[in-house]
């Protein structure tokens, strides 16, 4: 067979071969609530505005290389320099620059598991070493485990993720200085979720302090779909990942989408209120299902059905036209879904379906 033979003769790098892709299941139902974006489409007059912006862009120039205009908005909005804002594609190519520049081959990076899957399939796509710590049975990170990584493994990178996805928990404060303290490498706090929280790292980014804090528009500015992520970090940090990252990476629209959403920061702060309100409901109604909750700082909860398989439970659901993710497989997570907050009607029916499928006690999710 001559595509095998070809196939077989240009070969992939030998150490990703082991790796699985990330894939979220997508199913063709009504409420999807499995990936943790925005109920809501931006405003309307971000739409408008946005629209009349493209007539005036250089479509035969290259975008501004350094997005200056984006840095500056983001830089103003959290009282940081310009120098201190890395964007990109997306939170997730902050994250893979981090990765090219900070770990590599001969490096280690360190994770607390469960965590978010990107951190340790992007740091292994760069070649390093990933070292994974252990949280405890109610996914809390202790301090001893912290300790325990930083000194066996030196590790060049330590991830953080507060609120932590899929867990919902968020981070302390005192675990980020204990890492900040002791480990000789970069921290990064992944913060993708933090406008739902009640505190954030971006406090403690100094030009002196190893940390960077990712962000993304991705989630609380209903901006999945123009791919645009953040750093706030010591400028030299930021000044490498310049280095490192394609040149033009960032296109005209992506810059222009970014810019413009800063001018509704008072309609998503409200939004966040709202998804935050209707985070707490659903969290008490949950509390009367037969099923443990972990508390949330984020824009989704994680729940674990009790004497249920979770595979079970989300078949379940889906057969009653609500999508959740389903972690059930995943290490650490047995029986484990995770339910992103919709608006109150999609929030709604998913309560509902689930007190279906759990009532349904002869039925498959036994
Ligand atoms: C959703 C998410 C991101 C966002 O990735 P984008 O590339 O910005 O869409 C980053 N980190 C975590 C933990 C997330 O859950």
């Amino acid at each position: 067979m001559v595509t095998t033979d070809v196939h077989a003769r240009v070969a992939v790098r030998d150490d990703l071969r082991a790796l699985a892709g990330y894939h979220s299941a997508q199913v063709d139902v009504d409420v999807r609530l499995n990936t943790n974006e925005s109920p809501y489409p931006p405003p309307d007059s971000w739409r408008s505005e946005l629209a009349a912006e493209l007539a005036n862009i250089d479509w035969h120039r290259y975008p501004d290389r350094n997005a200056a205009e984006l840095r500056r908005a983001i830089a103003v909005w959290h009282g940081v320099e310009a120098a201190q804002v890395f964007a990109a594609n997306g939170s997730n190519e902050v994250l893979q620059t981090v990765l090219l520049a900070y770990a590599g081959a001969g490096r280690t990076v360190a994770t607390f598991e469960p965590t978010y899957q990107l951190h340790a399939h992007i740091a292994r796509l760069t070649g390093a070493t990933v070292v994974s710590g252990e949280r405890a049975p109610d996914f809390r990170l202790d301090v001893s485990e912290i300790d325990r990584i930083v000194d066996a493994c030196e590790p060049s990178v330590t991830f953080l993720c507060s609120p932590n996805n899929p867990t919902g928990l968020v981070e302390p404060r005192a675990n980020v200085d204990r890492l900040l303290s002791t480990s000789a490498g970069l921290v990064v706090v992944d913060e993708a979720y933090a406008q739902f929280a009640d505190w954030t790292a971006l406090d403690l980014v100094e030009e002196a302090v190893p940390l960077a804090v990712v962000r993304t528009f991705s989630k609380t500015w209903s901006m999945a779909a123009a791919r645009l992520g953040y750093l706030i970090a010591p400028s030299w940090v930021v000044a490498e990942l310049d280095e490192v990252v394609l040149p033009y990476h960032l296109d005209a629209v992506t810059q222009l989408a970014g810019r413009l959403a800063l001018r509704h920061i008072d309609e998503m702060g409200e939004r966040v209120a709202h998804i935050v309100a209707e985070r707490e409901r659903v969290a008490r109604n949950l509390g009367s299902l037969e099923v443990t909750v972990v508390p949330s700082g984020a824009n989704f909860i994680l729940f674990r059905a009790l004497d249920r398989r979770g595979d079970a439970v989300w078949q379940g659901l889906v057969e009653r036209g609500v999508l959740v993710r389903d972690c059930s497989s995943w290490r650490r997570l047995d029986g484990c879904l995770r339910v992103t907050i919709g608006t109150p009607d999609e929030n709604d029916r998913f309560l509902a379906a689930l007190a279906d499928v759990l009532a349904d006690a002869g039925g498959s999710a036994r």
